[in-house]
């Protein structure tokens, strides 16, 4: 049973993310990086997003790495994948500066090993004692080693991108694009990638800015309404908006429709499948039945991970995966970057379009249709394990089919409910999923009340 965060814990499901210059001030990034550079050691890649408190963070985390013994190569700023993609090729570690989409008075820390994956449990949990402990490792003066500076990273990847898509086939669909970066680090990479990928650009809030001026830098719906009128106005055949840090992609279709993440997740799983003649599909227990639907179809396997894009990504690497993903629209390509990527889930979906001579809204009707409702509740950390297990022997008793790998997940007749317990608050948050509207309702509401029966 996983412990919920307590005064002795400090990273989430992926780092370390808290309001800059409180508890995330130098003295904090400095003592907890040389408590990575200590376990790690070897040629370290540090980058970050646009973020204001970005350089104050990423000069501490040099400082502290450099302290700790090891060597430090300075990306400068860039997308989170990116420094992935670089430290999978070059590098023994790597730490990512961002908040991602969280507003702009936050940053945050994520660790990443050498095949540029986040950090496991047991690693997080070193890092944290050496850096309760305040004991990482010190080198003697003559044994601190040197730090780089490196800025051909970004051209390095966005040619990856071009190897893995049909450029011939994008080029010759001259597609219509308006790209919102969100003044995030996509300013970077997005409007250079379609470029070369012969599309027509306007782009949005493309000039780097880590107070986000123009969005907030999450991609929902709410946000993206300046990019919802632009796609209109101009009649272009795509929107494409990026996160803070460039890894996960969402798109407005051509008539101005907010294309959910889970529709992509499809939409690219059906084409990755048909490409490979099949595969190994890799995701998360609240992931879309709409990805099991897919995989039917199309000769793949599916397997599922806890909620949390590293776990998806270290099982892909594990079982040799071909394709992950999550609902929110966080696609993992294993071949090029184990981490959601922005830069090669846009570049797949436009060479999607491009190949099948369709709109998007009309690729996205192709799809299993599902209707999905989230709720949350309050619920006190101490009483998480003992709601959870009194919810799964209830409904084990009542028949129901259940999946304890992330909380519980229900299996009813038409669709599934699952109760999972936040990591980082006093919540739960439950998820239901049906053909039927009112179904998903009915289910998320059920599930929400049996969480108000054993919480007293
Ligand atoms: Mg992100």
């Amino acid at each position: 049973m996983v412990k919920y965060m307590s005064e002795r814990r400090l990273f989430g499901t992926f780092g370390v993310r808290r309001v800059a210059n409180e508890v995330l001030n130098p003295e904090f990034a400095s003592l907890l990086a040389a408590s990575y550079g200590s376990l790690i050691g070897g040629r370290i890649a540090v980058g970050g997003d646009t973020r204001t408190s970005t350089p104050m963070i990423k000069h501490a985390i040099i400082s502290g790495l450099l302290s700790s013994g090891c060597e430090v190569v300075d990306l400068g700023i860039l997308p989170t994948p990116t420094v992935q993609y670089a430290v999978r090729n070059y590098y023994d570690g790597g730490i990512i500066i961002t908040a991602s989409h969280n507003p702009p008075k936050y940053n945050g820390i994520k660790f990443v090993d050498k095949f540029g994956i986040g950090i496991d449990r047991d690693m997080d949990l070193s890092v944290e004692e050496l850096y309760f402990n305040e004991n990482p490792k010190r080198v003697s003066w003559d044994k601190i080693k040197l730090l780089y500076q490196e800025d051909k990273i970004i051209d390095e990847y966005i040619n990856e991108v071009m190897k893995r898509v049909d450029v011939n086939a994008i080029k010759e669909a001259k597609l219509k694009v308006v790209v919102d970066c969100g003044s995030g680090a996509g300013c970077f990479t997005a409007p250079y990638i379609f470029e070369k990928l012969g599309c027509e650009i306007t782009t949005l809030n493309a000039q780097p800015d880590g107070s986000f001026p123009g969005r907030n830098p999450e991609p929902i719906e709410a946000n993206l309404q300046d990019l919802i009128t632009m796609v209109k106005e101009l009649g272009a055949d795509v929107g494409i908006a990026h996160d803070g840090d460039a890894d996960r992609t969402i798109f407005i279709d051509e008539k101005g429709n907010f294309v959910p993440g889970d529709k992509t997740f499809a939409l690219v799983e059906k084409q990755m499948l048909k490409d490979n003649n099949g595969g190994l599909i890799v995701t998360t227990v609240a992931t879309s039945t709409a990805i099991y639907d897919i995989a039917k179809e199309y000769k793949g396997e599916v397997i599922s991970t806890a909620v949390g894009d590293l776990l998806v990504a270290r099982k892909l690497h594990e079982e040799d995966g071909l394709f992950g993903g999550e609902e929110n629209g966080g696609l993992i390509f294993p071949d090029f970057v184990y981490g959601r990527d922005a830069a090669l889930s846009a570049s797949k979906v436009l060479e999607i379009m491009a190949k099948e001579k369709k709109s998007l809204s009309k690729l996205i009707k192709t799809l299993p249709n599902y209707f999905n409702e989230k709720m949350k509740i309050e619920c006190p950390d101490d009483m998480k394990e003992e709601v959870l297990k009194k919810i799964s022997e209830e409904v084990s008793t009542l028949g129901f089919k259940i999946d304890t790998t992330d909380g519980v997940k229900i299996f009813k007749e038409d669709g599934w409910v699952i109760i999972r317990p936040s990591g980082t608050e006093p919540i739960f948050r439950c998820f239901a999923e049906s053909k039927s509207k009112k179904v998903a309702e009915e289910m998320v509401e059920w599930g929400i009340s049996l969480i108000e029966k054993f919480n007293k």
